[in-house]
């Protein structure tokens, strides 16, 4: 009897470990993790960068506790912090105040160690102090997203291989490197250092790729740092 249950029992979680809940195909598989990251990217797009740090649009507070949340449990981020260093990088750009700048720490350092610098330059009160106002301090941002840092990871775990099965693991794993690689790596490194110029501006940024598809329009680095509060990255687009 007790050898039944187990050997029932044992079965049943290897058929939830292949399967998950959804019991998806391996195409089916590449397409979620592609919008679970596209969600991510669109959080860190809308949300931090075009919402937060250069107010050039608003969003209702649904979405933005959307974007909030779904940030916590994709990246352990913290609203306050990227903002502030996203702010010092665009006031101090290519100098040595900027805190991942390819043309002052070398596109080796930016490109592979991006993140390793973003988290160095969290612990920079001065940076906080300066950069990082007029960001969410509310309840759940100081008991919550603060207080637990990556615990909204450690859900997003559960939730990945209760949906996916044992492949979720995989699906998560690629979730957690997507902003390092793409923010911190292609972005911050390649988007200072390599591809075209649409406008001479007096920092070295540059357009990754004429597409803003990809990335939520933040391969288009060079546009951005020319209006940095237009939400509007056409190159061809005149401002009156
Ligand atoms: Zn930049
Ligand atoms: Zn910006």
């Amino acid at each position: 009897m007790t050898i039944n249950f187990i050997e029932t029992a044992f079965w049943s979680v290897l058929t939830f470990l292949n399967h998950g809940l959804l019991n998806l195909s391996t195409w089916q598989h590449v397409l979620a993790a592609l919008v679970l990251t596209h969600i991510t990217i669109a959080s860190v797009t809308i949300y931090l960068h075009r919402h937060q740090a250069h107010r050039s649009l608003d969003l209702h507070w649904v979405p933005a506790h959307f974007f909030r949340l779904w940030l916590w449990m994709t990246t352990g981020m913290l609203t306050k912090e990227w903002v502030a260093i996203h702010r010092k990088h665009h006031a101090k750009c290519e100098t040595p105040d900027d805190p991942h700048s390819p043309q002052t720490r070398g596109i080796k350092t930016v490109f592979w160690r991006g993140a390793e610098l973003y988290a160095a330059e969290t612990h920079n009160e001065e940076t906080m102090q300066r950069y990082g106002h007029n960001t969410p301090n509310d309840w759940v941002e100081r008991c919550v997203y603060t207080a637990y840092p990556w615990q909204g990871l450690g859900l997003m775990l559960i939730i990945d291989i209760a949906l996916f099965g044992a492949i979720g693991l995989s699906i998560w794993a690629v979730q957690m490197i997507w902003i390092p690689v793409t923010a911190a790596g292609v972005i911050n490194g390649i988007g200072h250092y390599w591809g075209y110029r649409n406008f001479e501006s007096p920092d070295a940024s540059t357009n990754i790729s004429p597409w803003g598809l990809l990335i939520g329009g933040e391969e288009l680095h060079n546009n951005h740092h020319t209006y940095p509060t237009s939400g509007e990255y056409c190159p061809y687009r005149q401002r009156s």
